[in-house]
């Protein structure tokens, strides 16, 4: 039996344990996927203990996934976006770090046609989420504006995503008239009625994904849809990086639909 699991804190409503566990019943393997939730100053032992129990893969959430860094070695993407969300246990030598939230998001755009390369795109967010975005972005080919509450952590970020340009909440105004891609990766909107970009900035041109799986439609897309956008929900972005992530465990293609079906029964 192989054991994949989440660490968080709190892990109570995740959605990944239906989600990888209809996996391994389409495929037919004896694996199990369990929600971890360590102490928030017990990350370290609990990582340590995983490896010693011979647990197979580990995905992070909040709060660990820039401590989790420091613990593992990060592949070259993880590294740059300063983040992991999915740890690899291997049989000899350091864990394996890799974020497959970026993954996710190249992979969720995909899976809706739209392709990325010379695309005008604004990402609204510089957290966590939003480095993710801005990577996977610009390692798409598009150019970035990253949008953010805090103007200096979009500068930060702008400075390292390659031709990326960066700053407050009101550079949207100006930089989504010609845009055609917006992603919302602040939490703005998660079990709320709020949205980080006034309606009268959306356009037909644009295809937008929100982060935000809490409402499935949020008001950011209910918005979108109003102006005549394309729309991508959030439940697509936590559906391919557990995708990506299954894949990197497994070496196996993963069930994609059946992984979906049970994501969105769960959400
Ligand atoms: P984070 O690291 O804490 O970053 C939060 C971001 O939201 C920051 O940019 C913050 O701006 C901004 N923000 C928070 N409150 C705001 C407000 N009232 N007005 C404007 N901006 C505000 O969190 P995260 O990990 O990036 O997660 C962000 C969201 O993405 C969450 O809702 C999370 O659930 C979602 N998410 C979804 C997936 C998925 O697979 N669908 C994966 C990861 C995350 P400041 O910098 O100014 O604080």
């Amino acid at each position: 039996m192989d054991v994949y699991g989440l660490v968080g804190n709190p892990v109570g409503h995740s959605v990944s344990p239906p989600m990888h566990e209809a996996a391994y019943t389409e495929l037919d393997m004896e694996a199990s996927y369990v929600a971890f939730e360590p102490a928030v100053a017990e990350i370290e032992a609990a990582i340590d203990g995983a490896e010693t129990l011979g647990i197979a893969g580990l995905n992070v959430t909040i709060p660990f996934k820039q401590d989790v860094l420091e613990l593992v070695e990060p592949d070259p993407l993880a590294e740059r976006i300063g983040a992991v969300n999915t740890i690899e246990f291997r049989t000899e030598g350091t864990p394996r770090g890799y974020n497959t939230d970026a993954i996710g998001i190249q992979r969720a755009f995909e899976h809706h046609d739209v392709d990325l390369e010379g695309r005008k795109a604004v990402v609204v967010g510089a957290g966590g989420a939003g480095r993710a975005a801005a990577f996977a972005l610009s390692d798409a080919g598009a150019d970035v504006h990253i949008a953010n509450r805090t103007v200096d952590r979009a500068i930060d970020l702008a400075s390292v995503v390659s031709g990326g340009t960066g700053g407050s909440l009101e550079t949207l105004e100006s930089q989504l008239g010609d845009a055609t891609i917006l992603i919302n990766a602040t939490s703005v909107g998660m079990e709320s009625d709020e949205t980080p970009v006034p309606a009268e900035l959306l356009h037909t041109e644009l295809t937008v994904l929100d982060a935000v799986y809490a409402p499935l439609e949020t008001r950011l897309l209910s918005e979108a849809s109003e102006a005549g956008a394309t729309t991508i929900d959030g439940a697509w972005m936590l559906l391919f990086q557990g995708v990506e992530a299954f894949e990197q465990w497994t070496d196996r293609q993963a069930p994609v639909e059946v992984m979906n079906r049970a994501l969105r029964s769960a959400l």
